[in-house]
């Protein structure tokens, strides 16, 4: 072995195994991270860091959750996977609590928050189709949006970015700009089966709907026996400081795409429906084989319990309130920070300038953060977040900020 090899840090090293053999379509940064406690992280050379990122929006409880470990060692000891061609306890757990803490009554399971947003797209299509007629195909999605990588998914993203070199698209999805009404019942024709919007635009830069906005959406949908979609992959399971956000608006969807926070970090992805158009769906209509499956259900199981039984949720309120209110201090410190916005541990701060460079500074810095849009740095930590993680985080972020 040469004498530089023998030199490069254990960074170094993974990273140059990655870029020899991992597919080349994510913009990482150069850090190889291996071990999570709560709020904490470490490197590969022992280098600790702050998560406020929690894969984005995923590690729920933070990394090493005491029971989540424990029940996901205690199921794979059990049965790892067992194929939906059988009835699933702890599936059948997880749908039970879901549809108990919802308006909804039916729960589709599956692996991702693509797959979830898919599976509505298919639901509200056949729902159009068979409650209505054969031509109920068209869905109306939102600019700026965002809803996954697979191609329904990706179609009804809308931002030409994600979808420019992968056309052609899935037919009969219109774009209207968010949050504007009159655009949206401008867009109406009778082909419409379905509307699909996140309540705050995640990786859209953190835009939140208008209460307004939605009310006038829900009204709308009712008059013509519309499908309303939310998208809640990002936004769902505690992280706005309530189990959905739409029930800070109190609007409620006929459909919710849920993954992300749902398994704390054990892969899973859920479609709800109230039972009027869950009931569209028969057998053979849709499948997953992974979907379901009992370590991901038994993990989204404990997430639940520890938000609506052991007082995480309001602990995510109280901490997305602190955050906001410690941001909006940065705000009157720094005049690059031109708004703040968000809800719960979900927020974002939208600066008069490109943010990558910063979200990279505070990586070095030991924070781990990510932008949403060019100009928007979000903050997603843990639910389990504290008080003193926020400042610590905050501190690193003013003290980058002070020096610019
Ligand atoms: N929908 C929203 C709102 C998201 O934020 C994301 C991911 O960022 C997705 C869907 C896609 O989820 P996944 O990456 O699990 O497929």
């Amino acid at each position: 072995m040469s004498e530089s090899s023998t030199l490069k840090s254990q960074t170094e090293t993974w990273i140059e195994r990655g870029q020899a053999s991992v597919m080349n379509t994510y913009n990482r940064f150069p850090v190889a991270l291996k071990r999570g406690a709560g709020c904490q992280m470490w490197d590969v050379d022992g280098k600790r860091y702050l998560d406020f990122l929690s894969g984005i929006a995923v590690n729920s409880l933070g990394h090493g959750h005491e029971k989540l470990v424990s029940a996901l060692n205690a199921q794979m000891a059990d049965l790892m996977h067992c194929s939906n061609l059988y009835w699933i306890p702890a599936q059948i757990e997880l749908a039970e609590l879901l549809v108990k803490n919802s308006p909804f009554d039916k729960a589709f399971f599956c692996n991702s928050g693509a797959e979830a947003v898919e599976s509505a797209l298919k639901l509200a299509r056949k729902y159009g189709k068979t409650k209505h007629n054969a031509t109920r195909t068209k869905v109306i999605a939102m600019t700026n949006s965002f809803h996954g990588r697979t191609y329904g998914a990706m179609t009804l993203t809308g931002q030409a970015k994600y979808q420019a070199d992968f056309t052609p698209l899935v037919p009969d999805v219109i774009h209207v700009p968010f949050n504007d009404f009159v655009a949206l019942q401008a867009a109406m024709t009778p082909e419409i089966c379905a509307i699909i919007l996140e309540p705050i635009q995640g990786e859209g830069g953190i835009q939140p709907a208008d209460p307004a906005y939605l009310k006038q959406v829900r009204t709308l949908c009712d008059a013509q026996d519309i499908v309303l979609i939310f998208d809640e992959v990002q936004t769902g399971i505690g992280r706005t400081g309530k189990l959905f956000s739409f029930q800070h608006a109190g609007v409620q969807p006929d459909v919710i795409a849920l993954a992300k926070g749902l398994g704390g970090g054990f892969p899973i992805g859920a479609m709800l429906a109230v039972d009027k158009v869950a009931a569209a769906f028969q057998p053979g209509d849709h499948a997953s084989t992974f979907g379901g499956n009992p370590m991901a259900c038994t993990a989204g199981k404990i997430v639940l319990e520890a938000l609506l039984q052991d007082g995480l949720l309001s602990h995510a309120a109280e901490m997305g309130t602190y955050l906001q209110m410690r941001l909006q201090e940065l705000q009157q410190q720094f005049p690059a920070i031109q708004n703040v916005r968000g809800l719960g541990l979900m927020q974002g701060i939208e600066l008069n300038q490109p943010v990558a460079d910063i979200v990279k500074e505070c990586l070095e810095n030991g924070l781990l953060l990510v932008g949403a849009g060019a100009n928007v740095i979000r903050f997603v930590p843990p639910l389990t977040v504290g008080k003193v993680e926020i400042d610590e985080a905050l501190q690193i972020l003013s003290n980058l900020l002070r020096r610019r």
